[in-house]
């Protein structure tokens, strides 16, 4: 089990200076190793054998495709030429090379999102694969380091040395720091501790009480027992200060310094924006998490939906985000958390299951055949619950059905033993009614 920790350290000058110099080297060691592989691509753009209409940078035939274990390999050889790579930890260096080939290998895989060019300041965070020993004490003992919790305040890092960090939490029992990740926001400096203990938590199982939960934006979320969360606007709140921010750096000399003030200003406030929305996502999860023990969500593409009219305020609401927060919270308080058939639920009485049709001003569900009344989006969360409920048990067992067979123990092995056999069977007849067919017509 891998859980990621973010802490926040306050490096002194020096070590800032260094952490923004080695940021700086990774991007430039990025962008080469990205032009030479955009380099490979266009040399092997047209055939062999003639010249490309463009013209393209030609490497010789022989030329290996420049993959990681290449380009890595090549490091040494460029600390000899540029000995400035040096001052940077070598496997920062190599980590770096990986995250260009990990962003390849996904275009590669998804077809779209090729790798660019990162601009002056674009690289924001660089990573410490491994640790000997724990940096936060320089040992392994953890019963230690959780009785000394509240004295640790540095973490040493490879060539940078002791920082101060606010360990606000303490690491869990039985957690060791995998990897480190430092990270430069506008607000400050911050580590991302990926710490893994041998322990595996099982998938929490469907249980308890159910409850279905519907986003929008009028309300931030409503749950099926009647619960609803007042929506939150985080960005349009503080839009008027950004605008003001933003106006002034649009009046300052571009490169100047007072120009990377204010532009510093425009940045620490998305920062604090972003920050509010995510605290704010937590602490509803947990609060969801509290109320059930089954949780079942719409499985709604919200970037379709930032793309209609209210796209601003879907897109401030962040509910992708909230989603995913929702299912890590879930995980680890032991509740489940799935998706659930989003089409229609809001259209649909969760009492009597007949389509009511509503327009979005319609704030209340009243059926006319049942004479259900009650707010829209809680008829919405109902009826999310329902098709969840409706998803798990068939004829009181776990699992979807699949046409008359449910996931019993044993019968699905025999079920797959008799198809293969029929199948092969049924190749042999349709073999045996061929061959005469054939012979018959030659
Ligand atoms: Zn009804």
């Amino acid at each position: 089990m891998i859980l990621n920790y973010t802490y926040r350290i306050y490096p002194d000058a020096r070590q800032e200076e260094l952490l923004l110099e080695w940021l700086e080297t990774c991007r430039k060691s990025y962008n080469y190793a990205l032009r030479e592989l955009k380099d490979y691509i266009s040399s092997r753009k047209c055939a062999i054998d003639r010249c490309s209409l463009v013209s393209e940078y030609i490497m010789p035939a022989d030329y290996p495709f420049p993959g990681y274990q290449q380009q890595q390999n090549n490091l040494p050889k460029a600390k000899k030429k540029y000995p400035w790579l040096k001052s940077v930890p070598s496997q920062v260096l190599q980590t770096n090379i990986r995250r260009l080939h990990d962003a390849w290998d996904f275009f590669i895989n998804r077809g779209f999102g090729f790798p660019r060019f990162k601009k002056y300041g674009q690289m924001k965070s660089i990573l410490f694969p491994q640790f000997k020993t724990n940096p936060l004490t320089g040992s392994l003992d953890f019963v230690a380091l959780r009785e000394r919790a509240p004295s640790v305040r540095q973490i040493k890092l490879p060539k940078l040395g002791l920082v101060q960090i606010n360990l606000h939490r303490p690491i869990p029992e039985g957690f060791v720091i995998k990897q480190i990740r430092v990270l430069k926001k506008a607000k400050g400096w911050y580590v991302v501790a990926s710490i893994q203990s041998d322990m595996e938590i099982p998938n929490p199982l469907p249980h308890g009480h159910c409850i279905g939960v519907d986003v929008g934006l009028l309300s931030y979320c409503a749950t099926s027992d009647g619960w609803t969360e007042p929506g939150r606007k985080f960005f349009k709140t503080l839009y008027r200060r950004l605008k003001v921010l933003q106006h002034r750096l649009s009046k300052k000399q571009k490169k100047s310094q007072n120009y990377e003030k204010a532009r510093k200003k425009v940045e620490a406030l998305h920062n604090h924006i972003a920050f509010k929305r995510k605290d704010y996502q937590f602490k509803l999860s947990h609060k969801l998490c509290d109320m059930a023990d089954t949780i079942f969500l719409e499985d709604i593409d919200f970037r379709i939906m930032a793309k209609g009219f209210l796209g601003k305020h879907t897109v401030d609401a962040g509910f992708g985000q909230f989603r995913s927060i929702l299912k890590y919270v879930g995980k680890r308080r032991n509740v489940f958390v799935a998706q659930v058939d989003h089409r229609g639920s809001s259209q649909t009485c969760p009492n009597c299951r007949i389509e009511v049709r509503k327009k979005l001003k319609d704030r209340l569900h009243s059926c006319p055949e049942c004479l259900y009344e009650i707010n829209r989006d809680v008829a919405s969360a109902q009826e999310l619950c329902n098709r969840g409920i409706e998803m798990l048990s068939t004829q009181g067992l776990w699992g979807k059905e699949i046409g008359c067979q449910v996931g019993l123990s044993g019968a699905f092995c025999l079920d797959k033993w008799r198809n293969s056999d029929l199948s092969v069977r049924a190749a042999k007849s349709i073999g045996d009614n061929r061959s005469p067919r054939y012979t018959a017509s030659s």
